[in-house]
């Protein structure tokens, strides 16, 4: 029996990786689980899974929680340390790190330190402090697992191959639901337009940064330092149809590829289950019905944000963290309908130009990046958002 902790288990890949926990109770037990602000969906959880322990970063959260009826033994834990206490949970044999964004850095890191090995979805502290929880994935001898499909599939298409032997590693995009729109057209794009995915169903971050290819960014980032390859050796290739999740050139032209449906129960089964590959009740992928599998160059002049992501990644230290943590706070922006679409890599640019580099060595030195940034960022918003009033009363004029 394999012991599963689950941070961030109401997310989207929170509870895909539950879906495929509960149809192998003889193989898993969820030991704990976590969350944020959705106590009743987390009741509903604990109440089905019967976790040993529980944590909720948001501490309102978790006290009505605890006044909830179904939620039975569980140990309730709060804030950031509960999340901690969760993480590194004695029993625990993997970790399987789904919190979307920078808030998953302590907490991933604090199972890394722990011994526990991760099955990592949450790319986001991996782009902050990729250096770090490699350092500290050797010092305590632990496995990641990559989660991400595109990771996953890198992953799977290297095994039984050397490492020496790799050309490129090739990231395939889906290109978002923007994939054909002219820099005007995106312009007036609206919140509802841009978390229209056309193949994946993930939660609303995520799902903007792939409308901006910022994943996509950050997903070179998170290669780079997964499988200590240089920037200059990964490459980004838009895949309309997302049958192939990524692919590895070798030295002799060979291009070895994962493919299958877009449904993240694939790759969160492979992590867990590793080098075994378990049956899942999903669709096949049929080939005959797929139709022509295309491939597109990727154009930063449309899509600025992945070639920030490269820039960020090429000059290092604390600079992959300010970009992160511009991009979280421009998104939250946007969302928050304070900013246009486009404005989102500008607050991320401007915030990047005005950051001087540090080295990152440690924990603090990324969280004191990642604060940094989001005051600058933070203001840049305030500033788009007061330009564009002047801009809509202009308009009225
Ligand atoms: P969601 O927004 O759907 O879920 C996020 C989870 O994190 C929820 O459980 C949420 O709790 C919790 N959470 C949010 N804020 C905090 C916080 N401050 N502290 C602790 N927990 C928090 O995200 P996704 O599942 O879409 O994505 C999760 C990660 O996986 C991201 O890094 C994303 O890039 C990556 N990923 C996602 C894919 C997908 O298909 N969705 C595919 C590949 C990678 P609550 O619900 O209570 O607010």
């Amino acid at each position: 029996m394999k012991h599963i902790v689950i941070l961030g288990s109401t997310g989207s890949v929170g509870i895909s990786a539950l879906e495929v926990l509960a149809s192998y109770p003889d193989r898993f037990d969820v030991c704990a689980l976590t969350a944020a602000r959705q106590d009743e969906r987390f009741a509903e959880q604990i109440e089905t899974f019967r976790p040993n322990v529980a944590a909720m970063a948001d501490e309102s959260a978790a006290n009505r929680l605890r006044s909830r009826p179904n939620i039975g033994d569980t140990t309730i834990y709060s804030g950031v340390e509960g999340l901690v206490q969760a993480a590194t949970l004695d029993q625990a044999d993997l970790v399987i790190s789904a919190i979307v964004g920078a808030a998953g850095l302590v907490p991933t890191l604090a199972a890394i330190q722990a011994g526990k090995n991760v099955a990592l979805a949450n790319k986001e502290p991996m782009v902050m402090a990729g250096q770090l929880m490699k350092q500290e994935t050797s010092a305590h001898g632990v496995m990641i697992f990559p989660v991400d499909s595109e990771h996953s599939a890198l992953f799977q298409s290297m095994q039984g191959h050397r490492k020496e032997d790799i050309r490129r590693l090739i990231l395939t995009c889906s290109g978002g639901p923007f994939r054909t729109c002219t820099r005007e057209e995106m312009r007036h794009k609206t919140k509802a337009e841009a978390l229209n995915h056309p193949n994946w169903e993930m939660g609303s971050k995520v799902t903007i940064d792939s409308a901006t290819l910022m994943n996509k960014g950050l997903e070179v980032i998170e290669a780079h330092w997964l499988f200590g390859i240089p920037s200059s050796k990964i490459e980004v290739i838009i895949h309309p149809q997302s049958i192939i999740h990524s692919m590895v050139e070798y030295k002799d032209g060979s291009i070895i590829a994962q493919m299958g449906i877009p449904d993240m129960k694939i790759p969160i089964a492979y992590a867990l289950s590793c080098p075994e590959h378990i049956s899942l009740d999903l669709p096949r992928c049929d080939l005959l019905k797929e139709g022509p599998l295309t491939f597109e160059a990727p154009d930063t002049e449309r899509f600025p944000c992945l070639a920030l992501a490269y820039r960020a990644l090429q000059v290092g230290g604390t600079m992959p963290a300010v970009l992160n943590a511009a991009n979280e706070v421009a998104v939250q922006g946007f969302l928050d309908d304070k900013i246009s679409f486009i404005d989102i890599e500008g607050v991320i640019e401007r915030t990047m130009d005005a950051h001087s580099r540090l080295e990152l060595d440690t924990l603090e030195d990324a969280l004191s990046a990642d604060s940094w940034a989001r005051e600058c960022a933070g203001m840049i918003v305030h500033d788009c958002a007061a330009d564009s009033v002047v801009m809509r009363r202009g308009s009225y004029a």
